[in-house]
């Protein structure tokens, strides 16, 4: 698959669910993947909101942030259909029999995240802690296996896919699962007591997801271009570093989290005077990580 330019990330690819963005150079072991970037909304989506507040649920520009990572050996996968459509960083499973219109054929697992409103179908978009409801009544069960079919398993599969080539190849994967989080995010979990919000947020779900050394490395790096870098908190990381890391298995896997002010407006979603210098901060970064993963395949 030819290398996309920048202008490339940022047209929205209705056409198809995801795009693979192959490493250019010669290949690492590292699969990133941006499941919260798409900009390009189905037409059968049926949601009652205005455009500008269900886009708060994106996580705007994020792939374009991070497109250098194929020049560093990468893959780069990224979801062109927007989050608030199907979730691929929720399990296929974490519906409510309450949300949809019609007995579910499977099993069902709703977890914290649906009970949130924000599981793999979303309920409600929050700004300001007021939440509004995104459908004026519940989906049919083939609307949304549809969106399960057609968005959710696709993605899925072109990550597996792309975590067992390196594994088959080098034994080992280096995966960054890369977000960008509102301001407001203290404010939508109920929080009042807590800290101001890092610029970035690393998570491995409490230390249990890639080795430590590497979480260090990238959040060092990041804190010596002058940025507030926070683990964990408020975020962990969900369902795709769940199921990927095994860092004793040679399975690192992490989430990064921007914050979203920091390289855009978040009322008319454009790149804002933060970008490029947050683009070339972020290209650096990825040739630290490019040759700490060098080095460990060597050793
Ligand atoms: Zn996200």
């Amino acid at each position: 698959m030819p290398l996309m330019n920048h202008a490339d990330f940022l047209r929205p690819r209705p056409d198809e669910p995801v795009l693979v963005h192959a490493a250019s150079g010669p290949v690492l072991p590292i699969v990133c993947d941006s499941p919260h970037s798409g900009t390009a909304y189905p037409a059968d989506f049926g949601h009652c909101l205005p455009m500008e507040l269900l886009r708060r649920g994106e996580d705007t520009h994020v792939a374009a942030l991070w497109d250098q990572w194929p020049a560093h050996g990468a893959t780069l996968i990224e979801a062109t259909f927007p989050r608030t459509y199907i979730d691929p960083n929720r399990a296929e499973t974490d519906l409510d029999p309450e949300q949809i219109d019609g007995a579910w054929p499977g099993p069902l697992s709703p977890g914290i995240k649906t009970r949130q409103g924000l599981g793999l179908i979303w309920q409600r978009i929050s700004r300001n802690g007021v939440a509004t409801p995104l459908y004026e009544r519940r989906r049919s069960v083939a609307q949304i296996e549809h969106r399960i079919a057609g968005y959710w398993r696709p993605y899925h599969a072109a990550l597996a896919q792309a975590i067992d080539a390196s594994v088959q190849r080098f034994g080992r994967v280096w995966h960054l699962n890369l977000h960008s989080m509102p301001n407001d995010v203290y404010q939508r979990l109920g929080r009042t007591d807590a800290p101001p919000l890092a610029d970035f947020v690393l998570g491995d779900r409490d230390g249990t997801s890639c080795a430590p050394e590497f979480i260090r490395l990238i959040g060092d790096t990041l804190a010596g271009f002058g940025y507030s870098v926070a683990y964990n908190e408020p975020y962990k990381g969900v369902e795709l570093i769940g199921r990927i890391g095994r860092p004793q298995q040679g399975r690192h896997s992490l989430q990064i989290e921007i914050r979203r002010p920091v390289y855009m407006d978040e009322d008319t979603r454009e790149p804002n005077a933060g970008f490029e210098p947050l683009r070339a901060h972020l290209r650096e970064l990825m040739a630290v990580v490019a040759a700490h993963v060098r080095q460990s395949i060597a050793n």
